[in-house]
């Protein structure tokens, strides 16, 4: 290895090693297998410091990614630690589970001139693996107390990234969430083998002996009224995220005929964490899964897991067009699950009481139209039933009716996310922030962060402002 190796690339071939298919479906572990000293120096070697980052430009936190490899492929794991914590407060959450393939290695220059990019979550992840097994995260300890506290309503990447750079600075943090536990999607959403839970719980923790609060089974709106919060601190963060779901609307299918996918995912996390579970799984039974996004991947994967006898995945549209990343796709195929492109569910079967299948029809890409844009189309006479015992819709989320839940006057978008002042994170109401994907819509981890620390700066320039002013 060694920095100045312009032809790595040359050398090495990219290498991401997963566990094979066969022994990975049989836990929730992490599928990525983790870099030796050998073969993660080898990998960000193969980086060629081309010059035109394109990569770090492609990186919602525009992480310094060609400085922290080079420093990788030296060895210097702990300097490159350092350069990649300036830019992020969980860089070994982003390497997990970002979809490189169209951010930062999608963007690599390796890659767009056909050498396949460098692994550069990867090895982020591995760094700032080795940066806690070697104590060389730097506990929090603000320099100086400021004696003003901060609110942040939802434990998710978000509020998360929020309070990390809030109460560094020296304020007090609190954070609110409803659930059991902290690290909203992270720890609830996002499942074991892609991101297993003790990696997210090891962030939380340094938060703590930081010194922030967590307020647990507590909703903002109906625990503690956003009146209380406002007079309780001096300045409020919301980053509850969206949890509103999309429900399946067709024939023969009630409200309880079809599970919500998040229930799911929920419920397989919970049993990861070691918590007694009723809900029923997958196991023995043939599942359909409808939708074609992250989080129909991920429930596709986990009813594998479960035992599941057959996984069918229902998308209306065809491969090149779904949402969810090609990765995870590709990852799914290996694991058995099957999947109908071009297929739209028309309507639940049952047999008695109970559904047995879910009736599918065949769609097809019109000829372009006026616009010049494709369609999706049905196509007649082309019905087809696929055994079902489990449906999970997995058809996307949209906001809860936050002014309803928190503040009548807190001002909504025209998408019904809180709408915050252009260029920063400022809502209507006066002290009160918002930031991640209550703000942006679905969206991803590494946004959620970017826009947690980026709020903090601003809620920091707020209170020092409101400082000042007093002191006047
Ligand atoms: P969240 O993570 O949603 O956190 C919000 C928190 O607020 C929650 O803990 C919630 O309990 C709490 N809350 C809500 N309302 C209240 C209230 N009234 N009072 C108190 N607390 C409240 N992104 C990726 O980049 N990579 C992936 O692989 C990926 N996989 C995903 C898989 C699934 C199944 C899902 C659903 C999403 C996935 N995403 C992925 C998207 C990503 O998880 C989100 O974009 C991200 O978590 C948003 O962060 P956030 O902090 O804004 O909100
Ligand atoms: Fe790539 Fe995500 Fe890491 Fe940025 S945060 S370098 S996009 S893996």
């Amino acid at each position: 290895g060694g920095r100045s190796n312009p032809g790595g690339f040359l050398i090495e071939a990219r290498r991401l090693d997963k566990s094979p298919a066969p022994s990975r479906v049989l836990s929730f572990e992490e599928i990525t297998l983790k870099p030796t000293p050998e073969s993660g120096q080898k990998q960000a070697s193969r980086c060629t410091d081309c010059g035109v980052p394109f990569c770090q430009n492609a990186c919602p936190l525009q992480n310094n990614i060609p400085d922290w490899l080079a420093l990788s492929a030296d060895g210097d794991l702990r300097e490159a630690w350092k350069t990649a914590s300036l830019t992020s407060t969980m860089p070994e959450i982003c390497g997990r589970i970002c979809p490189q393939d169209r951010l930062c290695e999608g963007a690599c220059t390796l890659q767009q001139s056909g050498w396949d990019g460098v692994t550069i979550g990867s090895v982020e992840a591995w760094i700032a693996d080795k940066a806690f097994e070697n104590g060389w995260v730097e506990p929090i300890r603000p320099l100086a107390e400021r004696g003003q506290s901060v609110a942040i309503v939802g434990a998710g990447p978000a509020g998360l990234a929020a309070a990390d750079r809030l109460r560094s600075e020296g304020y007090s943090v609190t954070l609110y969430d409803r659930h059991d536990r902290a690290g909203g999607l992270l720890m609830y959403g996002i499942p074991g083998f892609k991101l297993e839970k003790h990696i997210v719980q090891r962030r939380i923790d340094r938060l703590v002996e930081g010194g922030v609060q967590f307020v647990l089974n507590t909703s903002v709106g109906t625990d503690i009224s956003m009146d209380a919060l406002r007079t309780k601190h001096d300045a409020v963060l919301l980053a509850m995220g969206v949890y509103q779901a999309r429900r399946l609307s067709i024939p023969g299918c009630g409200p309880d005929d079809a599970l919500p996918a998040l229930d799911y995912l929920i419920a397989q996390n919970k049993r990861d964490l070691g918590d007694e579970v009723q809900a029923d799984t997958a196991k023995g039974k043939n599942v359909v899964v409808v939708g074609g996004g992250d989080t129909a991947m991920d429930c596709v994967r986990t009813a594998i897991r479960q035992g599941a006898t057959r996984v069918t995945c229902l998308y209306r549209r065809d491969r090149a067009n779904m949402p969810g990343s090609a990765r995870e796709v590709q990852n799914a195929e290996e694991e058995g699950v099957i999947f109908e492109w071009l297929a739209a569910p028309k309507a639940l079967m049952s047999k008695g009481e109970t559904v047995n299948a879910v009736r599918a029809q065949r769609m097809a890409l019109s000829d372009a139209g006026a616009g010049g844009r494709r369609e999706i189309v049905p196509v007649a006479d082309s019905d087809f039933d696929v055994a079902a015992d489990l449906v999970i819709e997995a058809l996307g989320f949209e906001p809860e009716n936050f002014a309803e839940q928190m503040d009548a006057s807190l001002e909504m978008s025209r998408w019904n996310t809180v709408q915050v002042a252009r260029g920063g994170f400022k809502t209507s109401l006066e002290g009160v922030f918002a930031a991640g994907d209550a703000v942006r819509g679905a969206s991803l981890v590494v946004w959620a962060v970017r826009d947690g620390q980026d709020a903090a700066a601003e809620i920091d320039r707020y209170l020092r402002a409101r400082t000042e002013e007093a002191a006047a």
